[in-house]
């Protein structure tokens, strides 16, 4: 059957005006066995060829959504605990239809790049761009500063009008009557863009 295809492909790629990528992109199912208490994914590198990704960031994707950890041995990968092939073959598919598909015109020629810290796919075909979504940057805002919140501060600079400036991720954080060089429980009053207001709550 194979030679089948290979045939007809061949044949419908002498034809002009016939395109054949759509059958071109076909994710490797995957291959696993269990290897101890570990499970080996054997054509990793296969997967990670055809997605035209880096086997790095397909894999900490992997390992974060499993919820393992694992490593990269040649074309192998490599996971603490049991997983069936039906489960990394839908990590595997999350994976394509965030960081691989075009949601616009559907291909798989993208690319990833950065774009003032945000993660874009960009498309090749059809010059589509999306931010990517989903969970990772759900992580990243967590974790930002919130209105409401105490935060232990170190106090890196004394600003002109004289309030002690501190930096927290993004956010620059103004807490007044504090010195320059002291650490500081602030409470944040009020956020603005990147900047943020703070109260004193505790100098130590
Ligand atoms: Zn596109």
């Amino acid at each position: 059957m194979e030679d089948y295809e290979a045939l007809l492909d061949r044949a419908l790629g002498q034809i002009p005006g016939i395109v054949t990528e759509k059958s071109r992109f076909v994710v490797p199912p995957p291959k696993t066995f269990s290897e101890g208490r570990t499970t080996v994914l054997d054509n990793f590198g296969e997967i990670a060829d055809v997605l035209n990704r880096d086997v790095d960031h397909l894999m900490k994707f992997l390992l974060q959504e499993l919820g393992t950890a694992g490593k990269i041995e040649g074309s192998r990968a490599i996971f603490q605990g049991s997983f069936s092939a039906d489960v990394l073959k839908s990590q595997i598919d999350d994976y394509v239809e965030e960081y691989v598909i075009c949601s616009e015109c559907g291909r798989p020629d993208t690319h990833l790049i950065k774009s003032e810290r945000i993660l874009m796919l960009r498309c090749d075909a059809c010059g589509g761009h999306r931010p990517v979504k989903k969970r990772r940057i759900r992580m990243e805002t967590k974790k930002a500063v919130q209105e409401g919140e105490v935060y232990e501060l170190r106090i890196d600079a004394v600003g002109r009008k004289g309030d002690g400036i501190a930096k927290m991720d993004k956010y620059t954080i103004f807490v007044p009557n504090v010195a320059k060089g002291s650490i500081v429980k602030a409470k944040i009053k009020k956020i603005s863009g990147n900047l943020a207001f703070a109260e004193l709550v505790e100098q130590s």
